[in-house]
This record gives structure tokens, sequence and C-alpha cells, in this order.
């Protein structure tokens, strides 16, 4: 018998409806970094929410402040970081609950891929016996139970002999089977959220593809909600259901993914987006880079912090920040020139 308790989805309408309420509510989420006398304001009102079933896909360079919005979440942050706003998961509030407590959420209700697996990973550890592991942290199964499930875990990261690479260390596997068994490791408890931070950014374009692959399928399956986060815009268009752009700590253009791809109108985003490698681009040209660099967290301006590096910059653009706001449907863009608008 299965120890692998989560069947496919057989949601009736109603509870196909429930699900549709936010699992995952973030509001005005602010991090700030307090280092050698300097505040660094990393993440400065954040609001997003992602419900079960449904891909969220985090965009940025690196900097954008992703990374730490979703660290938050998970109560990874160092020492000298402080958090405000409202983290509320399943319906309660995360934020501000003592590390043994969100240590129930993390690994068993919400669970993190990161980039690297080599570094994740035990060297000196079978890869099942690491799984076994995830597994009696959160669940009371005996050995032999746990043994099983972990076998089973490999199976669903499609990882071949699963019996037999149970036995193996990391550095028998390929990056991507390393990947495969941190997901597995993520998976362990059955998690209803699952972040992937830069989870394929490591790998070749072919094995970036079967591994978002495979997150989406286990996400269907399983009824996850998903959020990736990556500084590719291009996977954002393949994978998820809505994007959140971020820049400089904030959300600067949010839609639902076809929509935006559609009718891009922030000049960071239309940047990202020429950014992205075509294979009908001649092979003379570069490709185009976003110029400049992200600025400073320790001292923003009063105006748009893009300012800087925008081609569309204008006087107004320096007094104040541009709000995020919803101008079409469910299409929400901070900007005072965007794309479309009219103004050149
Ligand atoms: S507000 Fe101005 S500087 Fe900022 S992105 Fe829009 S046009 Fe560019």
């Amino acid at each position: 018998m299965s120890v692998l308790v989560p069947p496919l989805s057989t949601a009736a309408p109603d509870d196909r409806r429930a699900a549709e309420v936010a699992l995952l509510e973030v509001r005005d989420l602010q991090v700030r970094f307090r280092r050698h006398g300097r505040v660094a304001h990393v993440v400065n009102g954040l609001d997003f929410s992602v419900s079960r079933g449904r891909t969220l896909a985090i965009i940025g360079e690196s900097g954008s402040g992703k990374t730490v919005s979703c660290r938050a979440i998970m109560g990874l942050l160092p020492g000298f970081a402080s958090v405000a706003g409202s983290v509320m998961f399943a319906g309660e509030q995360l934020l501000g609950l003592p590390e043994h407590e969100i240590r129930r959420y993390r690994g068993a209700d919400i669970a993190m891929v990161f980039q690297d697996p080599a570094r994740s990973l035990n060297p000196t550890m079978q890869v099942g016996k690491q799984i076994m592991e995830a597994i009696r942290e959160h669940l009371p199964l005996s050995s032999a139970l746990a043994r099983q499930r972990a076998v089973e875990l490999l199976e669903l990261v499609r990882i071949p002999s699963p019996a037999r690479r149970f036995h193996e260390y990391p550095h028998q596997l390929s990056g991507g089977m390393r990947q495969r068994v941190m997901i597995a490791i993520a998976l362990a408890c059955h998690p209803k959220l699952l972040i992937a931070d830069e989870a394929t950014t490591a790998l070749d374009v072919t094995t970036q593809a079967q591994i978002m692959e495979l997150l989406l399928d286990l996400q269907r399956a399983l009824d996850m909600a998903l959020i990736f986060i990556s500084h590719d815009l291009g996977l954002a268009a393949s994978y998820s259901d809505e994007v959140i752009v971020m820049y400089a700590g904030r959300a600067v253009e949010r839609a639902p993914t076809r929509r935006l791809f559609e009718h891009v109108r922030m000049p960071y985003t239309k940047a990202l987006l020429e950014a992205i490698p075509r294979l009908d681009r001649p092979a003379h040209l570069q490709l185009p880079v976003v110029p400049g660099r992200p600025p400073d967290p320790s001292s923003l301006g009063s105006g748009c912090s893009f300012g800087p590096r925008c081609p569309r910059v204008a006087d107004i653009c320096w007094d104040s920040a541009p709000a995020l706001t919803e101008h079409d449907s469910e299409h929400w863009w901070a900007c005072f020139r965007p794309y479309g608008s009219g103004a050149r």
C-alpha cells in the first residue's frame, strides 16, 4: 500500500470554489536589514496572494527583494532583519510567530526548493536517508514506512530505479537528479505551498524545462500553490498563471500571465522581456541587457527607483514614486509614463 497519501484531485465543485480562496495572503510586507549603522529597505510594501492549484511567478533581477520576501514568509531571515506587514497562511497569521511555531509550518505546510542542490544536500549521506529525515521530522512514521515513502517520492519526481537510487550519494547524481531529490525532500510532508527559488537557474536549458514541467505536474497532482522566483521572464511566460515583477523591493507590474505579455506597460518589464534570448535574433546581434544597476536599498530616493535606468524617464518621475495601481482589470502597474499610454 502506498504511504504517499495525497490522491489526484477529485474535488467537488464546492471544494474547487473553496480552493480559489487565497491560501497565502501577503499584505504590505516590509523587510529592513540593519547592519553597520545603515538601514537597507529591502522589501517595501509588497502585496500578493496565491491559491491552491495556482502558480505565481515573482520575477526580478538579483537584489529586487523577491527571495527575501519568500524567506520572510518562511521565517528564514537573519537576526539583523526586521519584518512588518501581514502574512496569512490558511487563515493564520505567520508573522510574529515564535520559531517553534513557525517550524510547524516550515517543511510541512510550506516547503522551499533552492537554487543549488549541491549545497543543500549532505554530501556524506545517502539521498534516500535525507528524504527519510525530512519525512520523520514532521510525520510520526516508523523507519520502514518512512523508507517506503522516500522511495515513492523518488519515483514521484521521476528518478529512474528509485529503490537503487535511494542508496546513492549526491555526488553520484547529475545536477538535474539532485534537484529532483531536493523536490522530493520538499514534498516529503505533502506541503500546501511550494516555493521554488531560482530552482532551475543552475541547470542547462533542457533539464530546466524538465524540472519546470515536473514542478507543474506535481502542483496539479498534489493541488499545491506554487510560487516560483526567477530572474527569467521567459520562464514566467511558459509556466505561471500570474506574474509579479519586482524592482527595488516593490511590485512594479502584476497581471495574469497572458495579459502581462500581451500588454506590457512598465519600462522595466519591457527591458526584462527584451533581454530574453530568442531563436530568431540574428547571431551577430548582442543580447540586450537592462542598462545600469539596481539602486542601493539603503539610499532609495523619493522618485521612481527605476528612473536612472529608464528610457522613458521624465521630470515627473523624480518627484515621487508611482504607486502600484490597478489600471485595467487585474493588470496593475507603477509608472507615470507606461507603454500604451500615449506618452512618448
Ligand atoms: S515612472 Fe518614469 S522612470 Fe519610472 S518606470 Fe515609469 S517612466 Fe520610467
